[in-house]
């Protein structure tokens, strides 16, 4: 960490490190900013990609850089130049996959460490009680469309609980395919194209997927 002339805490991170790690480092170092990132599974690396976000904050809102690697060599690009939307990073295409997204820079602050502990068990506990752990899962697959929550139209659809092959739309929320045992990739698949259908039928309503689908 550095300090910076507006009084922010830079954090520099590799692209590897783990999300939540990081964010339970900076609660630990009494570093306020990262708390949302504290359940949010995978590295910085991918939350940069997918600007990764929870409870209405994303990481975009606190990146300072970003250093890429691409086969032409390393370059740093300052936030103003870097384009986040909703769950996006806008400016990634221009890479087209040719990049690794090496290490970030984070604008955070300081703050008093156990209130900053009690944040993140705060928003631990919200995600416990609103999705499902039992199975494993890809988190929210579709984004949320404006001003709704896919989660609300699907469950609105009466598709929670709807299996296909291994995978089933999870009981606790219609956001999450899980899998309940020998899912293929053709059942979450399928049952993507499903709630798609159902959802633009009932309510108008396009929904795009959240997770890349490779
Ligand atoms: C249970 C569960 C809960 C979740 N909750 C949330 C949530 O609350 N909020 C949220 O935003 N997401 C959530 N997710 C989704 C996921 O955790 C995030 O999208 C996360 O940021 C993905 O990180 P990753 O390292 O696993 O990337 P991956 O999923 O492996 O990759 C995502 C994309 O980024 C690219 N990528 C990854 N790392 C790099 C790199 N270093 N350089 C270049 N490209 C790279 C990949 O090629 C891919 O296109 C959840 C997932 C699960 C399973």
């Amino acid at each position: 960490t550095t300090s910076s002339a507006d009084g922010a805490v830079v954090v520099r991170a590799g692209g590897g490190c783990g999300l939540a790690r990081l964010s339970l480092r900076c609660a630990e170092s009494g570093l306020t900013g990262l708390e949302f990132g504290c359940g949010i599974p995978g590295t910085v690396g991918g939350a940069v990609v997918m600007n990764a976000g929870a409870w209405g904050q994303d990481i975009s809102a606190i990146l300072r850089s970003v250093t890429v690697v691409t086969p032409g060599g390393e370059e740093t690009i300052p936030r103003d130049n870097l384009g986040f939307s909703y769950r996006r990073w806008d400016g990634w295409e221009r890479y087209q996959g040719m990049a690794v997204v090496a290490e970030v820079e984070l604008s955070l602050r300081r703050g008093e460490v156990a209130a900053i502990k009690a944040q993140c068990k705060m928003m631990q506990e919200k995600r416990k009680a609103s999705q499902p752990h039992e199975y494993a899962s890809a988190g929210s697959f579709f984004k949320n469309p404006p001003h709704d929550s896919a989660g609300r139209l699907i469950e609105a659809s009466g598709l929670k609980g709807m299996i296909f092959g291994g995978a089933m739309v999870s009981e606790l929320h219609g956001n999450f395919l899980v899998n309940r045992g020998g899912a293929t990739a053709g059942d979450v698949l399928h049952l993507m194209k499903v709630i798609q259908e159902k959802v633009k039928k009932d309510w108008g309503v396009v929904l795009e997927p959240e997770v890349h689908c490779i």
